[in-house]
């Protein structure tokens, strides 16, 4: 039986490639998930794969995604585990969700969408896409940054430039989404759904225990959703004993999770985004926002602003640990002495590395 979506807010049906609720436009979920069961792992699978039975799609398609190191490293004296989300197959942690949300597609016949992200994410798709046979327009905007850009043509993506402001490319890619499919990031639940084998992963590498806390840079906040549904399932099956306190990083100039959590409200606070350098997690208005300051209250956790010098300061640290990230990914390691005063020093940190550094080296 394939599973059944429905809307997060009103609760109607869905039909399997609605993107969002066509009754009153909010975004949808799986009416419900396969439980976790430890002994169904495929052990000789060393992909995210091996949680194949705990995932509601065919595998059609894949390029290797998932199982990335965990590894013990430190920033200025203070230790963390790193998760080398980078080195998922296009150099970020979205693969995960990308493999899920396009093997969804496959099986319902898709051979044409449209995605707005000029970043990470479009590269993501762009690549998976045009290499199982599915016509990607990734609608960019025209004042994103150059090697962004080529690296989506590169990967058989088709950019579409919109000029105007970040918004106007979203616009323009759900105006296309009437007459096609919208493989949005931000909206499916299957992207979400790729996401959780993160945590499950985590907990295998670290013996089968959970971290005291993870930390993690936060726009639309799909992998601080996958930890914390991943983490739930496993305490569901009573395979750790409390959920890991789940910590959520934006930057000043947009942090609309933070300004919520440190209000007290439900939602995602109004920001107007400055530029940042962390480009990952521009995010105004994050599309399950909701959701994202539930669970951060659910796992105890908080949320954390830094300055851009900050993040660019760790990105530059890091490189000295052979750690080569952008700089977005750097953002929860700028914020890891505030951590450790919370946390305390003997707490146990994973710190997903998000996206390649590689990506943007100039000079
Ligand atoms: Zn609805």
């Amino acid at each position: 039986m394939p599973p059944t979506l429905i809307c997060t807010e009103c609760h109607a049906a869905a039909a399997p490639l609605d993107w969002r609720c066509a009754v009153c436009g909010g975004p949808l979920d799986f009416a419900e998930l396969p439980s976790f069961d430890p002994g169904s792992i495929n052990a000789d699978d060393f992909s995210l794969w091996r949680y194949a039975a705990m995932l509601p799609v065919e595998r059609r398609f894949s390029l290797g995604e998932g199982l990335t190191p965990l590894v013990q490293t430190e920033d200025e004296g203070l230790p963390f585990h790193a998760k080398l989300e980078y080195l998922n197959p296009t150099g970020s942690y979205k693969d995960r969700g990308t493999v899920t949300l396009i093997n969804h597609l496959l099986a319902h016949g898709v051979r044409e969408v449209v995605e707005d992200s000029s970043g990470n994410a479009g590269a993501s798709v762009a690549a998976y896409c045009t290499a199982s046979d599915i016509h990607a327009r990734i609608f960019v905007p025209a004042s994103g940054t150059p090697a962004k850009k080529a690296l989506i043509a590169r990967f058989g993506g088709e950019l579409v430039e919109i000029a105007g402001p970040q918004h106007a490319k979203t616009l323009a890619c759900m105006e296309a989404a009437k007459t096609t499919t919208y493989a949005s990031h931000a909206w499916s639940p299957y992207f979400v759904l790729g996401q959780m084998t993160v945590a499950w992963e985590v907990w295998e590498q670290m013996g089968h225990r959970a971290p005291d806390a993870v930390a993690l840079p936060v726009g639309h906040g799909g992998l601080l959703l996958g930890f914390a549904r991943g983490f739930h399932s496993l305490h569901q099956a009573g395979l750790i004993d409390r959920l890991p306190r789940l910590f959520a990083v934006q930057a000043e100039s947009c942090d609309p999770i933070v300004r919520a959590w440190e209000s007290g409200a439900d939602i995602p606070s109004e920001v107007t985004p400055e530029p940042t350098v962390a480009d990952g997690i521009i995010v105004e208005v994050p599309v399950r926002g909701k959701e994202v300051l539930a669970a951060i209250r659910r796992s105890n956790g908080g949320a954390l602003r830094v300055s851009d010098e900050a993040i660019l300061a760790a990105q530059q640290r890091l490189a000295r640990r052979g750690l080569i990230v952008e700089p977005t990914s750097a953002a929860p390691v700028a914020a890891l002495a505030r951590l450790r005063e919370i946390l305390g020093n003997d707490a146990s940190i994973v710190i997903p590395l998000t996206g390649n550094g590689l990506k943007m080296l100039t000079a």
